[in-house]
């Protein structure tokens, strides 16, 4: 049964500090565990011994959830069609039932990654430059489109790629195609294939 909690009643729950311990309901703003941004006013419930928020009644998930989605920041470009296709080859390659969602998660799998290597950062317009002639500009100009919504800490590592890179959003995306090509289309065993396995998998 899906139970309406109301401010004042009381529960049990698991308290990380507290063990088991009874419980009390109240309106409490509540900050995401990564500490970026706030949900305001959700009724959640808290420990008894210590205060702390130990529990989130079913009823005040879409609020969380809304919240969440509000902290999302947009990644969009517009970038020559065979740098999409090449993202979508690269998706394919590693399963070939890969859904929509995972060419997301691969380009966040190496946004992360390279925030993470600066030094290797610092080398995408290198990698730009050098790019495949495949990757030149074509005669046609087709184009295609690529957006997709990160999370805000996602986002703040793609402000280290574009300063480690001195490079803008669109060419971080590019250079980062070129490395997946490198990576992951070009090789006969792709680089990191068992992770990235994964990643399709829950994606
Ligand atoms: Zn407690």
């Amino acid at each position: 049964m899906t139970r309406l909690y109301s401010p004042g009643e009381s529960g049990r729950a698991i308290c990380d500090q507290c063990g088991i311990v009874s419980t009390t309901y109240q309106y409490r703003d509540v900050p995401f565990s990564d500490g970026r941004g706030l949900v305001k006013d959700i009724l959640v419930g808290v420990c008894n011994c210590c205060g702390a928020v130990v529990a989130i009644p079913p009823q005040s998930t879409p609020a969380i959830k809304a919240q969440r989605e509000k902290s999302e920041k947009p990644i969009e470009a517009v970038l020559p069609a065979i740098y999409v296709d090449a993202l979508d080859l690269a998706c394919y390659k590693i399963d070939s039932k890969s859904s929509a969602e995972f060419r997301k998660k691969l380009v966040v799998y190496y946004i992360h990654t390279m925030a993470g290597r600066v030094d290797e950062a610092a080398q995408l317009a290198e990698v730009i430059r050098t790019a495949p002639a495949q990757f030149s500009p074509s005669a046609d100009k087709k184009t295609k489109r690529i957006s997709f919504k990160v999370t805000e800490s996602t986002d703040a590592e793609m402000r280290v790629v574009m300063n480690a890179s001195h490079l803008n959003r669109t060419d971080v995306l590019k250079s980062l195609v070129l490395k997946i090509n490198r990576d992951i289309i070009q090789p006969k065993s792709p680089k990191n294939l068992r992770e990235l396995k994964l990643l399709a998998a829950v994606s």
